[in-house]
């Protein structure tokens, strides 16, 4: 038999470009002014957003700055990693005194950070003390931020500013800068939370501004006849103004949620935006977080929860127990997250079946009283009265719902970490928690939480029982909604690219 003869074919191995999704054009430079940023200083969901914002923007073409202030208290591990980048003289007060602005560069995943240094006002440790210093240290981070975006030559198209610390940079940039190369950028004013406003007295704030007689005016910085108001003047000289949800949006308008600014928000409605806040979906993964005792994605989250419960139940010393229904509350403990309503209905939710994980620090008398349940309810409530991010990623995993009965909430982000947890989120349907968590509906099997609309404590108690039902009477479409909710979107990407198409309206 004749031998069979093989031809071999040299084959080349063609290496293919992994495909990326275009750039979507033209790019846009934004420069970032706030006051607190995950990993460096974070004490809220501000500072989760001042670290996923820019990141989630670099992806869409936008090319992004931010800068904060240098907190002697950012860890001495990104302290050491800083380039300086320059130093200038600047002055602030009526006094003429010239101030020191040190820049300190840091560059991360494609964003720069800039960090304002001066000893005077951040050498003190924490970001926010009390408004005698905060308010001063706040003027002259709003100012100096302008004046190193000059210093650096590094002019944007939009200037995108967060909260009442960095409320007066289109104010400075209008009054104070015209003729320099930052006067052209067009200015985004961001309201995270519309309670904290920067309310001082005229003299101080004349003082520490020096800004023209002018604008001390009810339709700019006046409050009233004694105090001035820094958010408002903000949001009077923007070019456009954002919060966090729709629903918030709508919200901020009316007298109720409104924190006496709805007339003057009502009057500038037609450059406010709501556009909902996301998560970082690499920073909470439950499949690569290595704070988890057992990683897990949708497919497998049923089975490994119980293992993070587990876990969870013995680090706290809670009783070992899966099917116990675990209920988490990872919150700032002040009246806006509703504790008035989770501490009345405390005692009607100990059933035996259920515990409690508080991790939370704030108000005295919300810590005594999460204290006073973890004592009445040994083995099934647990009160951390701290702040602890290690922590909260075991409560995320291991409860099998999280409580955010919120009096209002511009968006929250716990309620969306939740769900990429896969813990259920038992909400009041008020700003971003309204938008962001549809409710159970037994009917069509659909939802991702239980929800109640009135700020009362028998709703609140009413949407635990209606959890706890479906958890110990219909497990099987209980994990049908844990599952829905850990493949819910919550990302950034969406929110980004809204926040992209807006920075293209704001032609510069
Ligand atoms: P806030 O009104 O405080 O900004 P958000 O829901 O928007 O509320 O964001 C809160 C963020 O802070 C979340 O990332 C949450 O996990 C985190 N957080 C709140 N309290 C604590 C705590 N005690 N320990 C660790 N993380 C916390």
């Amino acid at each position: 038999m004749a031998e069979k003869k093989t031809k071999t074919v040299k084959k080349t191995t063609k290496v293919e470009a992994p495909v990326e999704a275009p750039m979507p054009e033209p790019r846009r430079s934004v420069a970032f002014i706030g006051s607190e940023c995950y990993p460096f200083v974070k004490t809220g969901g501000l500072g989760d957003v001042m670290y996923a914002l820019p990141k989630a923007l670099t992806k869409q073409n936008c090319d992004v700055k931010v800068i904060l202030p240098r907190y002697k208290c950012i860890p001495e591990k990104y302290q050491e990693k800083m380039v300086y980048r320059g130093e200038f003289m600047m002055d602030l007060c009526a006094d003429g005194h010239q101030y020191y602005v040190g820049i300190m560069e840091y560059v991360w995943d494609g964003v720069v950070y800039d960090f304002i240094d001066n000893e005077e006002f951040f050498g003190w440790g924490n970001p926010y003390t009390n408004l005698v210093d905060d308010i001063p240290k706040f003027c002259f981070f709003s100012k100096a931020a302008l004046a190193a975006l000059n210093y650096m030559n590094w002019v944007p198209d939009i200037i995108h500013c967060h909260d009442w610390q960095a409320a007066l940079v289109p104010v400075f940039q209008q009054a104070m800068f015209g003729g320099t190369p930052v006067a052209g950028a067009k200015s985004v004013l961001t309201i995270h939370n519309l309670r904290f406003q920067g309310i001082y007295n005229n003299e101080t704030i004349k003082y520490w501004t020096n800004l023209p007689d002018a604008l001390f005016d009810y339709a700019v910085l006046q409050q009233d006849w004694v105090d001035s108001n820094m958010l408002k003047a903000g949001l009077s000289y923007a070019s456009m103004i954002t919060t966090v949800s729709n629903t918030y949006a709508g919200e901020i308008q009316t007298p109720f949620y409104g924190e006496n600014l709805d007339a003057h928000l009502r009057y500038h409605n037609h450059k406010l935006r709501g556009i909902v806040n996301g998560i970082d979906c690499d920073l909470w993964n439950a499949k690569t977080d290595t704070l988890l005792t057992a990683n897990y994605d949708s497919k497998d989250a049923v089975k490994q929860k119980k293992a993070n419960k587990l876990a969870l139940q013995k680090a706290l010393g809670l009783e070992e127990d899966e099917n116990k229904f675990v209920i988490g509350l990872i919150s700032r403990l002040t009246n806006q997250k509703g504790l008035d309503l989770i501490n009345a209905i405390m005692p009607a939710l100990m059933d035996g079946n259920t515990q409690v994980v508080v991790l939370g620090t704030g108000d005295a008398q919300y810590e005594d009283a999460f204290r006073y349940y973890e004592n009445a309810y040994k083995g099934s409530v647990c009160s951390n009265i701290m702040y602890d991010e290690g922590r909260a990623h075991m409560i995320y995993a291991g409860s099998d719902a999280l409580l955010v009965p919120s009096l209002f909430e511009p968006c929250g982000l716990t309620q969306l970490i939740a769900m990429r947890y896969g813990t259920v989120p038992i909400v009041r349907e008020t700003g971003g928690l309204k938008d962001t968590v549809e409710p159970y509906n037994e009917y069509e099997n659909r939802g991702n939480g239980f929800t109640f609309d009135r700020y009362e404590n028998g709703l609140l108690l009413d949407a635990c029982n209606r959890a706890k039902t479906l958890y110990f009477t219909d497990r099987a479409r209980w994990d049908e909604m844990v599952v829905r909710d850990m493949e819910k979107d919550v990302s950034w990407e969406n929110s980004a690219r809204q926040y992209r198409n807006l920075y293209l309206e704001l032609k510069p």
